[in-house]
């Protein structure tokens, strides 16, 4: 059978060089080729460096950031991601982040969203005092220069980018720092795809996870992306039957035409340890 997608163009809305990521896995799965969407200032919708506000919630940012392919190109389809990385609340100390990548098929009415969290990140944000002597340790730590580096005040404002050279990120830190009120200046990794191999790793497995959702097929109408959307939780207590927090069953369903189909656990568990159990640990 043919896939839907076969030799579809699928506008891409980035300027990091995010399709050698996305690419391989739409044209290996599906057919379908990816096209970089010209004249596109993604930046407007908000960098890692914290100049620009995000509009929204990650989510809309990067299905408002699809859209955007839609200007420039003549496509029906369209591919974003956005990255959020930093110290997690529970651990926070481990960098971690999670990668979101947004699929529209306007003719379709097709909105699909998948997720990637991941620990795999060189996410750091350092600050230092000027001249402090373990500066070119700290930015090789970064992974620099194959990795990029951000130079920012104490503030988090005026970043510095691009640079290639130990000395000049050096020089850089010294210049922020006095330009900052409390002579500290601020290094953070550029988290950019282009300039972070391990980020462009987790947007290529982001990527064959979304190739994979949109390679099966809605059982009702036909549209790609079935899949996926909920868990329902209130698995049966072992002992008791009361319902506990566990996961009871999975629904797949499809964007485009609302059909869903529920799917038991895939443990095959069809009840609860007691000890899960609220019924029977307060008894
Ligand atoms: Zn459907
Ligand atoms: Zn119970």
């Amino acid at each position: 059978m043919v896939h839907p997608y076969r030799h579809e163009r699928i506008g891409l809305a980035t300027i990091h060089g995010k399709d050698l990521a996305v690419a391989p896995p739409f044209r290996r799965l599906l057919g379908a080729e990816i096209v970089v969407a010209p004249d596109l200032d993604t930046d407007i919708l908000g960098t890692f460096s914290g100049e620009v506000a995000r509009p929204g919630p990650v989510v809309e940012t990067c299905a408002i950031k699809a859209e955007l392919a839609f200007r420039t190109l003549d496509v029906d389809c369209a591919i974003a991601s956005e990255g959020s990385y930093g110290p997690i609340d529970r651990v926070p100390l481990v960098p971690s982040g999670v990668e979101i990548m947004a699929f529209i098929d306007r003719r379709r009415g097709l909105r699909i969203i998948e997720t990637l969290a991941t620990h795999r990140t060189n996410w750091r944000l350092l600050r230092f005092e000027a001249g402090d002597p373990r500066i070119p340790a700290a930015v090789k730590a970064l992974g620099f220069p194959e990795y990029g580096v951000f130079v920012l005040r104490s503030d988090w404002s005026h970043p510095i980018k691009g640079l290639t050279r130990l000395d000049d990120v050096v020089s850089a830190m010294r210049q922020q720092a006095d330009d900052s009120p409390d002579g500290a200046s601020v290094l953070i990794a550029d988290m950019r795809a282009h300039r972070n191999p391990t980020r462009m790793k987790v947007l290529r497995a982001l990527s064959w996870k979304l190739a994979k959702r949109l390679q099966c097929l809605c059982p009702a109408c036909g549209a790609p992306g079935f899949g996926h959307i909920d868990s329902r939780r209130g698995l049966p207590c072992e002992s008791c039957r009361e319902p506990t927090h566990w996961i009871d069953f999975e629904i797949d369903g499809c964007s485009a035409c609302g059909h869903v189909v529920a799917r038991p656990r895939k443990d095959g568990r069809r009840t609860a340890s007691k000890l899960s159990c609220v019924t029977c640990r307060g008894a």
